[in-house]
């Protein structure tokens, strides 16, 4: 069994730019993979399932947990999504580099499964302003959504010490580059 395999674990605020930073990532090394987890939620326009998702209803969901198919499982908003124990295990017994945003209960459970294997990056925003104004500019919420992502925002920042990096997505240009030299730091 090859030990080379390693999953970096993004976490963020919602709006502070996760989703952003991994697409360029992915397009920049194209050796990343990302893994595709399970979400009870509705695909999204655009969204492909087995590609984007696995989309699955709350009673396949439950299925899967009852059987121990998950390595960690979490819920976001209203909606379960989990990461496969055997997809996980099987990229990374292949030496797979995988990449994919989790949040922050799924990945500091996922830390305390797979150790070393995996890598945690906390991704802050400049600061709360900011990070409300990349929430009203991305135009996909209501005022009373923006505020409970504001309220789980300072949630999920309490955890930032627990990763192993913390970058902070200011120029966009930059934090990718800064997780672009993370990455080489840890691929052997
Ligand atoms: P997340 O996946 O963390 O919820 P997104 O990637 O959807 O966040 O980004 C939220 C919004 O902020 C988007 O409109 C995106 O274009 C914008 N954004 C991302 N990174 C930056 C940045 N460094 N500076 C300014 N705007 C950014
Ligand atoms: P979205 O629905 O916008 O794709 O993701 C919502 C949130 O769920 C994000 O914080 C994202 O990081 C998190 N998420 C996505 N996949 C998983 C997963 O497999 N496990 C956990 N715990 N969280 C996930």
């Amino acid at each position: 069994m090859s030990n080379s395999g390693i999953f970096f674990v993004i976490s963020a605020p919602s709006g502070t730019g996760k989703s952003t930073v991994i697409d360029l990532l992915l397009k920049e090394l194209p050796f990343l993979k990302k893994p595709v987890s399970f979400t009870t939620r509705d695909p999204r326009p655009g969204e492909k399932d087995h590609i984007d998702y696995n989309f699955i209803s709350k009673q396949e969901f439950k299925a899967k947990m009852d059987k121990g198919d998950f390595i960690e499982w979490a819920t976001v908003y209203d909606n379960f999504y989990a990461t496969s124990l055997d997809y996980i295990n099987k990229e990374l017994e292949k030496g797979s580099i995988m990449i994919k945003d989790i949040d922050t209960q799924g990945a500091l459970q996922l830390k305390k499964v797979l150790g070393k294997k995996v890598v945690l990056i906390f991704i802050e925003p400049p600061s709360l302003q900011e990070l409300e104004n990349r929430i009203r500019a991305r135009n996909k919420d209501n005022k009373a959504v923006i505020q409970t992502r504001m309220n789980a925002a300072m949630n999920e920042m309490a955890e930032a010490s627990k990763y192993d990096h913390r970058v902070i997505n200011d120029r966009i240009e930059n934090a990718v580059l800064e997780i672009k030299k993370i990455i080489d730091g840890h691929k052997k």
